[in-house]
C-alpha cells in the first residue's frame, strides 16, 4: 500500500504556559452580580514576566492561571495594527485599552479574554509586541474622547473596549 502524501499541514497547536498568582488585592470593582470579582497579578515561573493588576471574574479562573504572553504559542492571535502614537503609548504603559467600533471584527467572540494579541506599529513587521486580552466590554463612553472623535467624528456608536496586558520588553 502506497503512503498518501500529506496534503494539508496540521494547524499548529496552542502551547499554553500559564502564569500563576503572585499577588491578589481587594475587589476594586465590587458588583453584586460578580461576587467573586477581584484583582490579581500573575507571574510566569519560566520567563519571569509579570502582569499588572488584572480584574478576574472568578476565584477558580484565578487559581487556574492565565496564559503567559511570552511563553504561550498562540497560532491565531488577534492582530491589532496601531498608529505610531498609540503603539508607543501601549509600550510605555500609558495606554492599556484599545477602542474599536463594535462589529464583525471587534466583538466578544474575536476579543475573548486571555486570547493572545499582537500589537503592530502600523502594518510593518518591525515593531511588534505580544500580549493578551484581559478584559472586554462594550460601551459608548469612549465616543466622547478627543482621540475617538479625531478618528470617527461625532457619531455615537457601540465601542469595543479591549484591555490588553502587553509584554513591553
Ligand atoms: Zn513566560
Amino acid at each position: 500500500m502506497t503512503k498518501q502524501p500529506t496534503l494539508f499541514a496540521m494547524p499548529p497547536k496552542t502551547r499554553v504556559k500559564r502564569m500563576h498568582v503572585v499577588d491578589a488585592g481587594d475587589p476594586s470593582h465590587y458588583d453584586p452580580a460578580f461576587p467573586n470579582r477581584h484583582i490579581a497579578q500573575f507571574g510566569c515561573r519560566r520567563c519571569k514576566f509579570e502582569t499588572d493588576w488584572v480584574l478576574m471574574d472568578t476565584i477558580s479562573e484565578t487559581k487556574r492561571g492565565i496564559p503567559c504572553p511570552r511563553c504561550t504559542f498562540d497560532p491565531s492571535p488577534l492582530f491589532v495594527p496601531l498608529r505610531a502614537e498609540y503603539f508607543d503609548a501601549f509600550v510605555s504603559g500609558d495606554k492599556t485599552t484599545e477602542y474599536r467600533k463594535y462589529g464583525a471584527g471587534w466583538n466578544e467572540r474575536t476579543c475573548t479574554r486571555f486570547r493572545g494579541v499582537v500589537l503592530s506599529r502600523g502594518y510593518g513587521k518591525q515593531d511588534r509586541h505580544v500580549g493578551l486580552i484581559t478584559d472586554f466590554e462594550i460601551s459608548r463612553e469612549p465616543c466622547s474622547m478627543d482621540a475617538w472623535k479625531a478618528c470617527y467624528g461625532d457619531q455615537v456608536v457601540d465601542v469595543a473596549c479591549i484591555t490588553i496586558q502587553l509584554d513591553r520588553r
